[in-house]
């Protein structure tokens, strides 16, 4: 009986404690910087037993105490939010994970926040709280790509330079970062660009923010263009699907049938569809659904320079959003997709002026 009522008590505890806040203050003379620990490879270790692959394994207090010049640069507190692979990652969490990033940051005692988080979804992570993150105080997400039981763990010294970052006054107004294996990254630019390699995220012809080495940051450029939108409101289903040479629009239509209240479609080049992918789009409009669209193509606009069925100016007459001039990739513009429907309604003319900035 007593183990069943300690299990329940667990569950809830589990289920629906908020993270906390821990932060003991040694030095008064030092600022306060906080990291909120989300999992990820920064966070896993690798065993023989477990066949070689990496598994969550440490704490965000673990990887604090991985890391003793950290105690030099400031006092660090703490937020275990989560210990999960970012491949699990969802926006309700990121939303969750906004909420909490700016509950610490409203303390005037903290300089700024570091978010620990997977690589594999930590540029679209990055870009939702870039987005919705009330303060403007400095937020640098960061992660490793070696896990901490590897020969050569990347995650220490990028957990070292993400508090550097936050503390420097060269790296102040950049929004929320991505910063790894030294190069700062804008949230709204970056995006992953290999597999198992330390240097993996770049920012393509925008180019790196900034880069931090031996303490100090050097800054390359000034943040542009920010997006913001409070989030209050849930999250509404918005899928991202991508086309391709033969598509027949079958996913879109599906999507449409299964009350999707968005879409967000990739298209070829500067933004064009083929005939049959141009009807499923006609479809999801004819609902009265947004169709935003982006490209496959890592650098570059979606533009009207195309004229035929399916072409990106045939796909604007039709009513659909071209992702322009942002030039931000499907996955975030589906994450900016969701949150402009959830703050403004089914608002096609201003989900178009976010789009359109
Ligand atoms: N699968 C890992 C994750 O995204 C990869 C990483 O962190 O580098 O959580």
């Amino acid at each position: 009986m007593f183990t069943t009522i300690t299990s329940i008590a667990l569950l809830i505890t589990t289920v629906f404690a908020e993270p906390k806040l821990e932060l003991k203050i040694d030095n008064p003379n030092l600022p306060n910087v906080v990291i909120v620990s989300t999992g990820g490879t920064i966070a896993e270790k690798s065993s023989a037993s477990a066949g070689g692959a990496a598994k969550p394994a440490l704490s965000g207090s673990d990887l604090i105490d991985g890391v003793p010049e950290l105690a030099k640069l400031a006092n660090i507190g703490v937020v275990n939010f989560s210990n999960i692979d970012s491949s699990h990652m969802t926006p309700q969490d990121w939303s969750r994970l906004s909420k909490t990033v700016d509950q610490v940051l409203a303390r005037k005692d903290i300089s700024g926040v570091v978010v620990t988080h997977g690589t594999d979804t930590m540029a679209e992570g990055s870009f939702f709280l870039d987005v919705t993150v009330k303060s403007n105080k400095p937020v640098v997400f960061t992660g490793a790509m070696n896990d901490a039981s590897s020969l050569t763990p990347d995650g220490p010294l990028n957990l070292l330079n993400a508090v550097t970052q936050v503390l420097s006054p060269n790296a102040q107004n950049w929004g929320v970062t991505l910063t790894l294996n030294r190069y700062v990254n804008a949230a709204a630019h970056v995006r992953k660009l290999q597999t198992t390699n330390v240097q993996t995220f770049e920012s393509g012809e925008k180019g790196y923010l900034g880069y931090v080495f031996g303490g100090n940051v050097t800054r390359f450029n000034d943040r542009l263009g920010r997006i913001r939108i409070p989030l209050t409101n849930d999250l509404p289903l918005v899928p991202y699907l991508r086309t391709y040479a033969g598509a027949n629009g079958m996913f879109i239509r599906h999507a449409v049938d299964q009350g999707a209240m968005g879409l967000v479609v990739d298209g070829l080049g500067a933004g064009n569809v083929n005939p049959p992918v141009n009807a499923a789009i006609k479809y999801a409009l004819s609902k009265n659904i947004p169709v935003v669209i982006t490209t496959r193509v890592p650098n570059g606009a979606v533009e009207p320079s195309y004229g035929d069925v399916g072409g990106g100016e045939n796909l604007l007459e039709e009513g659909c959003i071209l992702a322009r001039p942002n030039e931000i990739d499907g996955p975030k513009a589906r994450l900016l997709l969701m949150i402009a429907l959830a703050e403004y309604g089914n608002d096609h003319s201003k989900i178009k002026s976010i789009f359109n900035r």
